[in-house]
């Protein structure tokens, strides 16, 4: 039996991010994680606005923006029409990437062991984990960061209450200019002209020299466009989004699409002694709101920075103490935030009630004025050229 103060379960973002964390500051860890290099995965593709500053407060920062690209500008499109230019803040990133350098800050005090957890009790004390190979840990906390995975929810009569099945769709694919070295844009966000394409927008970033593209749709699996989409891809782009090659140029897709649902989900039954939830294990997000890494750094960053360091200087691992953190002000705004976001994003590009139509020319004309302040202020900035090169993170301010 081994023995140690903190055993995570999950090596993904929210699991290498608080092993990083645990570590740096001096707090005897042992992370599990069956994956010794984390694998490609279609998740969260880039970093931005929100997610920085919670990030920071991680302290891992500059190291886990380091293999990033940023955009440093974005357009808005609607209807073939660039209809703002801004500056964007967006770290272009594969998610295997994310977490293989959120692992590699790891201090060598942690020990990550390569394997999966097939077992845990807990008491107010002391808790054990039993792993693949037979071997116990014991340990005064376990932090349960084995995102989506269900297989040792019910050993703690954890209880995963659904809220919105399906909530929404992510395609990932690569894009191409055809006939020209680029495409004229930096990045872009593209917002469909239509509720009836089910479509939250597409949004085109820069990671290294490649364009990526993360579509955000609203339509059941077994839906035929999911198909039309694999067999004519381009096609069915320019069906949901007319004027769309009238301003990008002509594009192809390239490479693998990749497709994946995110339902909504929450646990319940969660406040017990002796094991915390941090990340999809506790809450999933909306794609499309692009808020999970924002529930990630928040999780993480409140409970190492705050929550575990008080609990480690008591006796005790009761349910009292572990109720500070999902009862902490900051997690639980966010959490409510990012719930707010995917149903509010939902409804302003699908529902058709009047409300929501006259948001969303709001949103619209809001653009609109932003686009036209912009221009002119920068007087020489047309809407058809100057293309920004995304830049490495590397000698950028982040
Ligand atoms: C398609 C898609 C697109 C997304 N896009 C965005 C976006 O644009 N912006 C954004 O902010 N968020 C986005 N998200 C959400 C974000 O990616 C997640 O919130 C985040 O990745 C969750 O990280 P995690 O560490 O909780 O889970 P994961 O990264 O899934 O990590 C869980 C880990 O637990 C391990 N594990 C599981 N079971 C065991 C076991 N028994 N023993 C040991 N280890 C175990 C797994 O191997 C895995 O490494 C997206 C999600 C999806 C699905």
């Amino acid at each position: 039996m081994r023995y140690t103060d903190i055993v995570i379960v999950g090596g993904g973002l929210a699991g290498s991010t608080t092993a990083a964390m645990l570590g740096r500051a001096g707090i005897a860890a042992i992370m599990i994680d069956p994956h010794t290099t984390y694998p490609p995965d279609l998740r969260c593709e880039k970093i931005g606005g929100t997610q920085l500053p919670r990030l920071r407060r991680t302290g891992l920062a500059e190291e886990i923006l380091r293999p990033t690209t940023i955009d440093g500008e974005v357009w808005e499109a609607r209807f073939g029409v660039v209809v703002v230019k801004r500056p964007s803040d967006q770290h272009g990133v594969m998610y295997d990437t994310l977490v293989n350098t959120a692992r590699a800050q790891i201090p060598p005090g942690v020990e990550i062991l390569h394997t999966k957890v097939v077992e845990v009790s807990t008491t107010d004390d002391r808790q054990r984990v039993v792993l693949a190979d037979g071997e116990e840990i014991s340990a005064r906390l376990i932090v349960l960061a084995n995102g989506l995975s269900v297989s040792l929810r019910h050993m703690l009569g954890l209880q995963r209450r659904v809220i919105s099945e399906c909530h929404s769709v992510t395609l990932g694919f690569d894009v191409a200019p055809v006939g020209r070295p680029a495409l004229p844009f930096p990045a872009l966000t593209y917002w469909p002209k239509r509720t009836a394409d089910r479509m939250a927008y597409l949004t085109l970033f820069p990671i290294g020299s490649t364009m990526r593209a993360n579509m955000m749709v609203y339509r059941p699996m077994d839906d035929i466009w999911f198909r039309e989409f694999r067999e004519n891809p381009e096609a069915t782009m320019r069906a949901v989004m007319p004027g769309f090659d009238r301003m990008a140029g002509d594009f192809k897709v390239i490479g693998p699409i990749k497709i994946r649902p995110a339902d909504l989900y929450v646990t319940e039954n969660h406040r017990q002694a002796g094991v915390v939830l941090v990340g999809d294990a506790f809450a999933t997000s909306c794609p499309a709101a692009g808020t999970g890494t924002d529930k990630v750094f928040t999780d993480v960053e409140r409970l190492c920075n705050v929550h575990i360091p008080n609990w480690l200087s008591t006796e005790g691992m009761g349910r009292t103490k572990i109720e500070m953190f999902y009862d902490d002000p900051v997690k639980t705004e966010c959490d409510a935030w990012s719930a707010a976001k995917a149903w509010h994003l939902r409804s302003l590009s699908i529902d058709d009630g009047l409300t929501w139509r006259a948001r969303r020319w709001a949103r619209f004309i809001g653009r609109l004025v932003q686009g036209v302040m912009r221009r002119t202020h920068r007087p020489n900035q047309s809407v058809t050229t100057s293309r920004t090169s995304p830049q490495s993170h590397q000698g950028r301010t982040a």
